[in-house]
Formats: C-alpha cells, sequence, structure tokens
C-alpha cells in the first residue's frame, strides 16, 4: 500500500483537489482524501510527497493505428485529403508487411506521454503481440474494407476467424470495424454491424469535405479514387444525405458508434450523435496534416455529443502525446472550460472504448493507472495549464503499490 501526498489531484470526477492523497492498494485505488482531512490510514503506511505535480488518471488516445507508425515523416502534410490518402496506399504498397520496431517504439512513446488506454485500428495483426505485452490497455478495431466486395458475409467471417485465432487477453478487447462510408459497402456495413454485438463500432466519418461531396452524389475525389483504385460498384446509389443520416439507415448510430473526426459534420448531424449517445473522437493535429479541415471544437462541445480524442497515426501526427491534441483543441476553442478538455481525454474515451469502469476517473476500486504532470511554481489553473501542452519529461507513472 501507498499513499501519495501531491499538489493537486484531479480526479477528474470531481473538481481538483489542492494539496490531496491518493491511497493505491495492490493497483487498485483505496481512497482519495483532501489535504484538510486527517488520513485515517494506519501510520505504517509509507507516504511519498510528490511535491508540485498533478495527479491525474492516465490519458485514452481513443483513435490511433499503431502499425502505421514506420510512416512517420513520410508523408508531408497536404491540403487534400484525398491526395494525402493517396500517397498513403502508394506508400503502404511498398512494404509487404508492417515492421514491428516502430510500433514498439510507437508504444512506448504514448506510455512515455502519460497515455494508459487506446483505442487502436488495424488492417493487419502486426500490433496485436506488441500491445499484448504492453502495458497499454484497450480496444483492437480490426477494420475491414470492400466498397465493391461481393461477399460481404464472408469477409466477416474471415476477420472472425483471424481474430479467434489470437491468444485472448484480458486487456484488450477485439472488435472488426468498418473503414469509412467511402470505402465499405452498404452490405459490409450491415455484415459488420451484425457481428460486432455490443462491442464499440469505431468508424472514420464526416472527415473529409470530399465525403460529404461522395455521399450526395457520388462524385468528387473519393469517386476518382475509387475508379482508379478499381474499386467503384456500380450498383452504388448515392444516399443523398450526410454520413450520420446514411450510417443511421445502416442501423450504426447508437452509444456504441465511434464518430471518428467529424470534421465536416454540420451542428444538425452533430446533435443527432448527441441524441442517440454516440461519442465524437476528434483528431484534430491529424486533420491539420492531412487537409481534413479544421474541426469544429466547439460545436462539438455545444451540441452535447460526447467527446473524446485522439492522435490518429504516426502517418498524420508529430508524436503520439495526447497533451499535444490538448494544446491545439485549447488554441482552436479558446472557450471550452480547461475541465472539459481534461474529461475528453480521459473519462469520455474510457466510456468510449468500454473501460469506464477501470480508467478515466481517480476514484476508489479503479485501475491505479496514475501519472504524475510536474507544475511549475506560481501555476494556479492547474486544469488550464494541463491544457496548454505538458512535454514527457515533465510526466511520471506512479508506482501501482
Ligand atoms: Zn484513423
Amino acid at each position: 500500500m501507498i499513499r501519495y501526498r501531491a499538489g493537486w489531484i484531479l480526479p477528474i470526477s470531481a473538481a481538483p483537489i489542492r494539496g490531496g492523497f491518493v491511497t493505491i492498494d495492490r493497483g487498485r485505488i483505496l481512497r482519495v482524501s483532501t489535504g484538510d482531512e486527517r488520513p485515517s490510514a494506519p501510520a505504517e503506511i509509507e507516504t511519498i510527497d510528490l511535491g508540485h505535480v498533478a495527479v491525474l488518471p492516465g490519458l485514452v488516445n481513443a483513435h490511433t493505428h499503431l502499425e502505421l507508425s514506420w510512416m512517420r515523416g513520410k508523408i508531408p502534410p497536404s491540403d487534400s485529403m484525398p491526395a494525402w490518402a493517396q500517397q498513403l496506399i502508394a506508400l503502404r504498397r511498398e512494404q509487404s508487411r508492417e515492421p514491428s520496431a516502430p510500433i514498439a517504439a510507437a508504444i512506448a512513446e504514448a506510455r512515455t506521454s502519460g497515455t494508459a488506454l487506446v483505442g487502436d485500428v488495424a488492417n493487419t495483426l502486426a500490433a496485436d503481440h506488441l500491445l499484448r505485452d504492453s502495458p497499454l490497455a484497450g480496444a483492437m478495431f480490426y477494420e475491414l474494407l470492400g466498397f465493391n466486395t461481393t461477399e460481404p458475409e464472408q469477409l466477416v467471417a474471415n476477420a472472425r476467424d483471424a481474430l479467434d485465432a489470437l491468444q485472448p487477453q484480458a486487456e484488450w478487447t477485439r472488435t472488426i470495424v468498418p473503414h469509412a462510408p467511402y470505402s465499405v459497402s452498404p452490405d459490409l456495413f450491415r455484415a459488420i454491424g451484425k457481428a460486432a454485438g455490443d462491442r464499440p463500432m469505431s468508424i472514420h466519418i464526416g472527415e473529409s469535405r470530399d465525403e460529404i461531396t461522395f455521399l450526395r452524389n457520388a462524385t468528387g475525389s473519393w469517386r476518382h479514387l475509387l475508379d482508379r483504385l478499381g474499386a467503384w460498384s456500380d450498383r452504388w446509389e448515392p444516399p443523398g444525405c450526410g454520413p450520420v443520416e446514411y450510417l443511421d439507415r445502416l442501423g450504426l448510430v447508437n452509444e456504441r458508434l465511434m464518430a471518428v473526426h467529424g470534421t465536416q459534420l454540420p451542428d444538425e448531424e452533430l446533435r443527432r450523435l448527441a441524441g442517440a449517445g454516440a461519442t465524437l473522437v476528434t483528431c484534430p493535429r491529424s486533420n491539420r496534416w492531412t487537409g481534413a479541415g479544421t474541426p469544429p471544437i466547439e460545436g462539438f462541445y455545444s451540441s452535447g455529443v460526447r467527446v473524446a480524442i485522439g492522435t490518429d497515426s504516426l502517418a498524420s501526427v508529430e508524436d503520439l502525446n495526447l497533451f499535444g491534441e490538448l494544446a491545439y483543441m485549447r488554441d482552436l476553442a479558446p472557450h471550452v472550460p480547461a475541465k472539459r478538455l481534461l474529461e475528453s481525454a480521459t473519462i469520455a474515451g474510457a466510456t468510449a472504448l468500454g473501460f469506464d469502469k477501470e480508467f478515466g476517473t481517480i476514484e476508489p476500486e479503479k485501475r491505479a493507472a496514475l501519472i504524475a504532470v510536474r507544475i511549475p511554481p506560481g501555476v494556479e489553473d492547474v486544469e488550464e495549464y494541463l491544457v496548454g501542452g505538458v512535454e514527457p519529461d515533465a510526466i511520471r507513472w506512479l508506482d501501482t503499490g
């Protein structure tokens, strides 16, 4: 058992506690108390004074693609997302398999920047054994694409077999998910939806303006790309609506949906996600890199939708530090309270991934996956400080007792 004293404790489920204590027992949080209370624990419990730090729950990166880590810095920023994606497809074809070393380095980097839990999208199983042996927990989303596939059920059955052949791991859930409205046929969406059960369903939607055009009338850059790849299907009728309504018609808009990006979603579609209890996962630095546009961060929060945060892959972001996403969100949305941004980086992501009973807040019985962030002298508003950008050298993990 260990008791920590810290300049601030941020339970997330309650206001920051100045000069608080958190007691940990065998990997679980036993108690959180204020500095005013005399800790009731027996005197023999070791108390470690962490000094001028803020203790908070390990962060949640709700959307990344660890297997693409080898692409770091290889695809320059673009002002057109389909043009950027085309470069990614071309680059990916140069490799017969996703190399392990950059994945292992990315996992280590996520960890040193304070990440406890991830939603990792995978088209291959290259990251699986590395994640299994890592201190991270989370949801692995095995992602399928197929716009002109004639055997959607078979595609899903094959993916299921591949997942079933993996070694089970208590810290990980594994689910089959669809990529995006411009890369997955309606029948494949339905087949995946049927197979997902009650697991979270991560889907890239509303990322670029080109996607909105494509759904409206089957024209634009995504159509050209499908034609060029030989993946277009004449059977597909454009639905003539926005991406959320399209997914709703396919039965996929519900509390399990993680709508990733939403950069181009109008308010009414955001409110529709909110009404269904879905989660919007924003990856603002990736949107800037790929040319998808500037996400309406204030609009996300004012719509009432649950907002979680992802870095996306190292192909479209400079690092896997979620504090970097928070700092960019703060620039884009100066009026959103810092408390809301911190909830997005913790409990909102944990809830969307189905891990909110274990992660996301500092409350008794939850996992003691806690970080301490060094706070410079003179800081009064610790929440605001934390959304201003924190470098890994100011972050340490606490021993779990
Ligand atoms: Zn993604």
